[in-house]
């Protein structure tokens, strides 16, 4: 009788241990920094991968793709089941990033008055970008290595912002192309074109592009625009010309992209800027 009960708490403890296997923690950490398009692929095949709690669509062969918000703290952690079922855990390190910085003095800043007209229009067309921007598509064009959409030299970095006095503007949102109005615009991989108007108060003539997985690129201030909604582009085919509409002091194409609505630095997807 004695060994009979032993057998069992034998058993009993097996079947415990087997129920619980354990985690596995990735040994070295995702090097990443701030603003960054990361494309990775989880060291252990599995399902269920989050960032810091929030959801990331993965492909079948367990690749995806995250982004770094401009002022994201240190570190963040992606976590997900293998598929043998452990627990799982990847560390991402984020540097710090020096960003484009102009100090100017307090009384350059000029508000303009409250304008209710104007107020109205920038809720409807925000409210158009935020419907392009909604869905998670299972695309996979944004596996490709990503070329420049227009030649230029980029005038005006990602995350570059003015201070007058204490306060802060807003961060400059995307990579300003510096480019001769009329010269070409294409797409910088293949996508679906998810919005094709304006001109908006801002953004001018505006054309948002689906890469899928939660990436999208926005190109603003077309003087013409030569797609459609719903049409596919390759990489390379032309969706418009660079142009100075909407608030813009002269001719440029500001190409900026978000990544689950965190806005992120295409730079980042380029050979020649990456890292
Ligand atoms: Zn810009």
């Amino acid at each position: 009788m004695k060994l009979l009960a032993l057998l069992l708490v034998v058993a009993a403890a097996a079947t415990t241990v087997s129920a619980t296997p354990l985690p596995f923690r990735a040994e070295t950490p995702l090097m990443t920094r701030q603003g960054a398009i990361v494309r990775a692929r989880l060291p252990r095949p599995g399902h269920d991968l989050t960032l810091d709690g929030r959801p990331v669509t993965l492909t079948g062969d367990s690749r995806f793709l995250i982004g770094i918000d401009r002022d994201a703290g240190p570190t963040a952690m992606l976590s997900w089941t293998t598929d043998d079922g452990r627990p799982a855990r990847w560390a991402v390190t984020v540097a710090p990033h020096g960003w484009d910085i102009d100090r100017l003095p307090a009384r350059l800043s000029m508000p303009g008055p409250p304008n209710a007209e104007y107020d109205a229009r920038r809720e409807r067309e925000l409210g158009q970008v935020r419907v392009a921007r909604a869905d998670i598509s299972p695309l996979p064009f944004w596996q490709v290595a990503f070329v420049r959409p227009a030649p230029g030299r980029t005038s005006t970095n990602f995350g570059a912002q003015r201070f007058y006095g204490e306060r802060a503007a807003a961060y400059h949102g995307g990579m300003d192309i510096a480019a001769p109005g009329g010269t070409p615009i294409v797409a910088p991989a293949p996508a679906i074109v998810r919005l094709a108007t304006g001109p908006f108060a801002l953004e001018g003539n505006i054309v948002i592009l689906d890469h899928g997985f939660g990436l999208y690129s926005a190109m603003m201030h077309l003087s013409r625009i030569d797609v459609k909604p719903g049409q596919i582009l390759a990489q390379g085919e032309q969706l418009g010309l660079v142009g100075a509409t909407g608030r813009a002091t002269g001719p440029h194409l500001h190409w900026g992209m978000t990544w689950l609505g965190v806005k992120v630095d295409p730079a980042t997807l380029l050979p020649e800027t990456r890292g």
